[in-house]
């Protein structure tokens, strides 16, 4: 997933860019770690960003930018950062909790072996009947169940507490898990996700002798686009693309940002021409849609689409499929754009 500043690193004024934010953060007395260097990247290169923002409030204070408080902004705004921290978290809560538990078992367990040596004695003084050991005898077992009564009740309520907190977080961790699949401008799966869902239904196909579908779809002239009304509003864009191409992943279809401005759809179990209709009805929806920049209302030039669509039967080799799919795209983008193309069977492209 290309964040803006993996967009600015592969600009041609990257390299400025990096001496400059190292000079930023040397003249500030900051450590050149990984995380800082990203943050101060913003700092110096993007400027309106939320990061660039906490970094001058930080400056302006005049407290140190030190290690810590670059973590501090890094878990709130680096999208890694903020995953390594939560699952960090969930795991020192669970270790936490696991070692409430096992104490509080401890000591159930020896009270209750305690309470078994007492129930031993108290058997064999039963033997000498003398009513006085007797009464002692009853009064000491009846002091020891009460106190197991207690310890039990203890456990219970802190296995009750532990169950609670182990389900709140197998939620997080659920949750963690999601977010590690989903890309975080469009919230379509991501790139990661994409690769295993492809790879899933190329084999459930090839064991179920089915077919599998792929199309691929980039956005036209997107660089000119982002020239024209920068990062920002190229954004809102690529957002609204995702969209539409997310409305169109009904039932078992997955929907992905395969990359910057290209996203991919799956089509488990459908054929290149029901893809095709799918891929058909997206591309019309966004070439006639007149979009409007969010902050000012201008409108903006028309948006349009090309796609690739290949089909497999049997399933195969997702990369022959993803390759298939790209070269069909290729067409598309060769013969004008603002198109879709179908892969043959034979992995020839045909326009349509
Ligand atoms: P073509 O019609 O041939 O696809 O032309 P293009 O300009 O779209 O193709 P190219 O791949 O050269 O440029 C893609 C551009 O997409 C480059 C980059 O500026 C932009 N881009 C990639 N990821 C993002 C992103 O996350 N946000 C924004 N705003 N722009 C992105
Ligand atoms: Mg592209
Ligand atoms: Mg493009």
């Amino acid at each position: 997933m290309a964040t803006e500043i993996d967009i600015i690193l592969r600009g041609p004024k990257a390299f400025e860019w990096a001496r400059e934010t190292i000079a930023a953060m040397e003249a500030n007395n900051v450590w050149p770690t990984a995380i800082n260097f990203e943050l101060w990247m913003h700092y110096v290169a993007a400027k309106d960003s939320q990061i660039a923002a906490e970094i001058e409030q930080v400056l302006n204070s005049g407290a140190r930018f030190t290690e810590q408080v670059g973590e501090e902004i890094a878990s709130n705004h680096l999208p890694s950062a903020k995953l390594n921290g939560e699952i960090m978290d969930a795991g020192r809560n669970l270790s936490a909790e696991l070692d409430t538990v096992s104490r509080a078992i401890e000591t159930a367990r020896e009270t209750s072996e305690a309470y078994g040596q007492q129930l031993a004695s108290a058997s064999i003084s039963l033997e000498d009947k003398d009513a006085e050991n007797v009464r002692s005898m009853v009064e000491t077992l009846s002091a020891a169940t009460l106190k197991v009564r207690e310890e039990n009740q203890v456990l219970e309520s802190q296995l009750a507490d532990t169950t609670s907190e182990l389900s709140r977080l197998r939620e997080n961790l659920e949750q963690v898990r999601r977010d590690a699949m989903t890309d975080a401008l469009t919230m379509l799966f991501n790139r990661k996700a994409f690769d295993q869902a492809l790879d899933k239904a190329c084999q459930e196909a090839a064991e179920q002798c089915g077919i599998v579908t792929l199309a691929v779809i980039d956005i036209d002239h997107f660089k000119n686009f982002n020239d024209t009304w920068g990062h920002q509003t190229g954004d809102q864009v690529i957002r609204y693309v995702a969209s539409v191409i997310g409305r169109m992943a009904a039932g078992a279809r997955i929907a992905a940002r395969y990359g910057g401005e290209e996203f991919a759809l799956i089509f488990p179990g459908e054929d290149r021409y029901a893809a095709f209709s799918v891929i058909e009805r997206a591309r019309e929806e966004i070439s006639t849609r007149i979009l409007r920049r969010r902050s000012t209302n201008e409108q903006l030039g028309a948006i349009t689409i090309s796609s690739g669509i290949a089909e497999a039967m049997h399933g195969g080799q997702p990369a022959a499929l993803i390759e298939r799919a790209d070269g069909a795209l290729y067409v598309s983008k060769r013969n004008g754009r603002n198109r879709t193309t179908l892969a043959d069977k034979n992995s020839e492209s045909q326009a349509a």
